[in-house]
């Protein structure tokens, strides 16, 4: 199968100059690469857009499908006059949105240009065939995916994401069930038990595993950033209203149910998050939205050598410079990948990496005083990121509540005790030679849902930063069609 060139559209709509690489290609069309798309066009750069969604908002602007016809979308999301601008933007915009697109690895060099970004498209069962956009620089805007902590029975159906409950609702407009357990850790749970209750589910409780209190260990953090306490007291009176429990120092423990979740068990947790016994309670239910946080999507730029910095949760981030650079030159992040930190934080690093490729690329990056404005808007959201970040880090007693039989990965269906037993007969010691010895990360998701798991099992924190040609599986045939070089002048075979 031939591979074949993105075209663009140029000013008038017609294929731009064929050959040419753009100046930029941005991967994720979230906040984070939104804000980096159109300002990087409106500064006069050529862009090409992927997102491996059919539409544009990324996680918190993730909109519903268009069949199911909503009147009101925005009544499901905050802040929607923001996405509202970016949206009206992009259309006035030339960016070429490539929607569908599932960007596999990025690559230096291709022809005259300095980066070849491979995409596969069709992943929604479409025709699979294989893009490269060529760029001169590229922007990784690829967001976060949610931290999973296993416990008995959380494959059974009825278990959703914390996160998955949010993505369900706003892209879906379904709810996970009617009477729905929210829990967890960490500020996504606030959002996801408002929007449920809502809605309309009856949410009995939400189960938090560290308290609220940490936050107070951040007085500056929390100063300078006062409307992330208005956004919390928001949450807190739609909960209210709904009657909705909050339990700090908590967690489920246990999914109780034949076919699908009938109830959970709840048990307070000591300051390690270990269960302490005797206090287990059951909560009636028809799902469960579980998450506890959310880890940077780093893979692209780690492929390429990228280097990380802890975060104070345990996961790995980017290590940005001060205009969003990463330590490969050329190669910039924003929003998630450089530590989790929500919508606004991703806005505010997109535009300022935007601005910073324009003046690497010798175009004027715009006034000062705005680069500024962003610089010190950053400094003071991602304040509040590494506050919220270390407030809800998991405790490392929470595997106590993992008994042997319980799947950790449940791609390759491999138990705690599996994991267990190649760390204590086998000498395992990191995620990775777990991974050897039972496969356990070695499924469709690549480790992206169990890795956190697998990895404190294991004795470590979270899984080091891996160097993987594919950030997701590309069928053979796909990788057959690409020839080895880019067609020297650029244009589609
Ligand atoms: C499941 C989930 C639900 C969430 N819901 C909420 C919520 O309701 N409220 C809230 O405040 N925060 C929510 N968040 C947090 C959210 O990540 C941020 O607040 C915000 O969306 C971050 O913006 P971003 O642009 O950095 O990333 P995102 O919004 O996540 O955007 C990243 C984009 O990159 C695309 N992408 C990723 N990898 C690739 C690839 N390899 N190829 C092509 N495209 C790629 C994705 O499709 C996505 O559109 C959620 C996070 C998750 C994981």
């Amino acid at each position: 199968m031939p591979d074949s060139l993105s075209e663009s559209p140029g000013p008038d709509g017609g294929p731009a100059q064929r050959g040419e690489p753009y100046d930029l290609a941005v991967v994720g069309a979230g906040p984070a690469g939104l804000a980096g798309a159109v300002t990087a066009a409106e500064l006069g750069l050529r862009v090409a857009l992927l997102d491996l969604s059919d539409r544009i908002g990324g996680q918190f602007y993730r909109q519903p499908a268009p069949a199911l016809r909503a009147a009101h979308p925005e009544r499901l999301h905050h802040d929607w006059n923001a996405f509202a601008d970016l949206r009206e933007r992009l259309e006035a915009s030339d960016v070429s949105h490539l929607s569908g697109h599932h960007v596999w690895t990025v690559e230096r060099g291709g022809g005259d240009a300095e980066w070849t970004v491979h995409a596969v498209t069709g992943a929604d069962g479409g025709e699979e065939r294989p893009v490269r956009v060529r760029a001169r620089a590229v922007l990784l805007a690829t967001g976060a995916y949610e931290r999973q902590l296993p416990f008995p029975r959380w494959t059974l159906p009825g278990v959703v994401g914390a996160g998955g409950a949010q993505a369900m609702l706003k892209g879906g407009l379904v709810l996970p069930g009617k009477r729905v357990v929210v829990a967890g850790s960490g500020p996504l749970l606030l959002a996801a038990a408002s929007s449920l209750a809502e809605a309309g589910a009856e949410v009995p409780a939400v189960i938090e595993a560290s308290g609220y209190l940490g936050y107070a260990r951040h007085p500056r953090a929390l100063a300078a950033n006062p409307h992330k306490l208005a956004e919390a007291v928001t949450h807190g009176a739609v909960l209210l209203r709904h009657r909705v429990a909050l339990r700090t120092r908590s967690a489920v423990t246990e999914v109780h149910g034949a076919e699908r979740v009938e109830a959970v068990t709840v048990a307070r947790l000591d300051g390690q998050w270990r269960p302490v016994p005797g206090t287990g309670r059951r909560i009636a239910c028809d799902a469960l939205a579980v998450g506890h946080g959310l880890v940077p999507g780093i893979e692209l730029a780690t492929t390429l050598g990228c280097a990380t910095r802890p975060t104070p949760d345990g996961a790995l981030a980017l290590a940005l410079d001060a205009r969003q650079e990463t330590s490969v030159r050329g190669l910039w992040a924003a929003g998630e990948p450089g530590g989790i930190g929500g919508a606004q934080l991703a806005c505010t690093e997109g535009e300022l990496a935007a601005r910073a490729i324009a003046a690497r690329l010798g175009r004027n990056p715009g006034p000062g005083g705005r680069v500024r404005q962003l610089k010190s808007r950053r400094t003071r959201l991602r304040a509040f990121a590494e506050a919220m970040a270390a407030t809800h880090a998991p405790g490392p007693g929470w595997a106590d509540w993992l008994p042997d039989d319980t799947e950790v990965c449940r791609c390759e269906e491999v138990t705690a005790g599996r994991i267990r037993e190649a760390v204590q007969d086998y000498g395992a010691r990191d995620a990775r030679t777990v991974k050897l010895l039972t496969r356990a990360g070695m499924g469709w998701c690549q480790g992206r849902t169990c890795g956190t798991a697998v990895s404190c099992l294991a004795g470590g924190a979270e899984p080091p930063s891996e160097r993987r040609p594919f950030a997701t599986p590309v069928p053979l045939g796909v990788l057959a069609g690409l020839s080895p070089e880019p067609p020297p002048d650029g244009t589609d075979p």
